[in-house]
C-alpha cells in the first residue's frame, strides 16, 4: 500500500475554508519541514459563484502556492454535511490514509451550518479511527487503525475566543495569495445579487490582526481545542 503519511491533515467543509482560516499555520509548518494534506469534504457546488470544476482548478492552484503534499475531495453534499456513519467512514478512511499527528477541522460554530457539522464529524472520526474493529478499505486493502494525537479547530467567519494563537505575520502575504487563487469567489455582484467574498481579504486580515495583538504579532491565527493543552514547562508558552 502506498505511503501517504503526513504530519498535519487539514479538513475543510468547502474548498477555500482551510486557506481562509489556517493557511498561515500550514505555511509556517511546511517551512519547518512538516508535511501537509488538505481534504475538502465537498466540491462547494452550492456556492453562488463558480462551478465545482472551476473551484477544483482553484484548489489545485492554491495547493501549489501552499506547497502541500496532497489534496482530495470527499464528495459529500455541500449544504448538507451530516455527522452520520457513511460520512464518518469516509473521514476515517482519509485519516487512516494520511496518518497525521495533528488534524485541523472547521470552527465549532460558524455562519455556515456545514462548518459546525464538519467540525463534529472530523472530531468524532479522529477518535473512531483509532478503533481496530471499525473497518475501512483503501483500494480493496483493509486499513489499520490510526488515532491522531490531537484535533485543533480553526476559526473562520464568526469570532470565537481562541484557546491558543499562532503568529503568522511572515506568512500573511502568501496566505492572501492562496486565498486569491479562488478567483471565482471574488466577483463584483450585480444589483440584487448576493454579496460575493470581495470583502473577505479585509475580514481575514482584521480577525488575524485581533488574534495577533495579545502576543505582539501583526497577525495570528486562532484555534480551539476540546481537551486541555499540556506542555512540559512554563517557558514553552512564551
Ligand atoms: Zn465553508
Amino acid at each position: 500500500m502506498k505511503n501517504y503519511k503526513v504530519d498535519i491533515l487539514a479538513f475543510g467543509a468547502h474548498p477555500d475554508d482551510v486557506e481562509c482560516a489556517a493557511a498561515g499555520v500550514l505555511l509556517k509548518h511546511i517551512a519547518l519541514g512538516k508535511t501537509v494534506a488538505i481534504v475538502d469534504m465537498t466540491a462547494g457546488e452550492m456556492g453562488t459563484f463558480g462551478t465545482p470544476e472551476t473551484r477544483k482548478k482553484e484548489s489545485d492552484d492554491a495547493s501549489k502556492i501552499l506547497e502541500i503534499q496532497y489534496r482530495e475531495q470527499l464528495g459529500l453534499a455541500d449544504g448538507s454535511i451530516e455527522n452520520n456513519e457513511a460520512s464518518r467512514l469516509l473521514v476515517i478512511k482519509a485519516i487512516r490514509k494520511y496518518q497525521p499527528e495533528i488534524v485541523l477541522a472547521n470552527a465549532i460554530y460558524d455562519r455556515h451550518p456545514d462548518h459546525a457539522n464538519a467540525a463534529k464529524l472530523v472530531a468524532d472520526s479522529s477518535f473512531l479511527s483509532g478503533l481496530k474493529k471499525k473497518e475501512t478499505f483503501l483500494n480493496g486493502e483493509a486499513q489499520g487503525p490510526w488515532r491522531p494525537k490531537t484535533v485543533y479547530h480553526y476559526i473562520q467567519d464568526y469570532f470565537i475566543d481562541p484557546d491558543f494563537v499562532i503568529d503568522i505575520s511572515t506568512e500573511m502575504d502568501k496566505k492572501i495569495e492562496a486565498i486569491k487563487a479562488f478567483q471565482s469567489q471574488f466577483v463584483k455582484p450585480k444589483k440584487n445579487e448576493p454579496n460575493s467574498i470581495l470583502g473577505l481579504l479585509d475580514q481575514v486580515k482584521s480577525i488575524n490582526s485581533i488574534y495577533g495583538r495579545p502576543i505582539n504579532a501583526k497577525y495570528a491565527e486562532g484555534f480551539t481545542v476540546s481537551r486541555y493543552l499540556g506542555v512540559q514547562d512554563f517557558f514553552q508558552l512564551i
